[in-house]
C-alpha cells in the first residue's frame, strides 16, 4: 500500500456543511450523506443521483471517506475499498436530525425512488 488511510484523515477539520456541498450550490437532492475525511466537504452517496462524495474523491484525491448519518461511524477507504474504523472527527458528526432523507427538504422530486443508482 502506497500510503496509508490514515493519511488521508484529518480530525481537526468540521464539514463543509449540513448537506451535500455540490448539490447545495447546483439545487440538487441526494440520499445519503458522506463526509471527506481530509477536506470535510460533504457529498451525497453512491445511491444520489449526482454521486459528489465519490466525484470528490476522484477529483481531489482525497480518498477516505465517513458516514455523515446519524449513528452511523464507519469510514470507506477507495483504495483497498474496504470499510474500517478510524478516530473521532470534528463536530458535528452527522447531519441535523431535523434534516429529512432524502434531502434537503422542498427539493426531493415526487418519484426521487427511480432516480436512485
Ligand atoms: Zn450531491
Ligand atoms: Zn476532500
Amino acid at each position: 500500500m502506497a500510503e496509508s488511510a490514515e493519511d488521508q484523515i484529518d480530525p481537526s477539520v468540521p464539514p463543509s456543511g449540513s448537506g451535500c456541498l455540490d448539490c447545495l450550490e447546483a439545487g440538487g437532492w441526494w440520499l445519503h450523506l458522506r463526509r471527506c475525511a481530509k477536506c470535510g466537504v460533504v457529498g451525497c452517496c453512491d445511491n444520489s443521483p449526482s454521486q459528489h462524495a465519490t466525484r470528490h474523491a476522484r477529483s481531489s484525491g482525497h480518498t477516505v471517506i465517513r458516514s455523515f448519518e446519524p449513528g452511523e461511524d464507519w469510514f470507506w477507504d477507495y483504495v483497498s475499498e474496504q470499510f474500517f474504523e478510524g478516530p473521532g472527527l470534528a463536530a458535528p458528526q452527522h447531519h441535523p436530525l431535523d434534516q429529512p432523507t432524502p434531502g434537503p427538504a422542498g427539493r426531493v422530486p415526487p418519484d426521487w425512488q427511480s432516480h436512485l443508482h
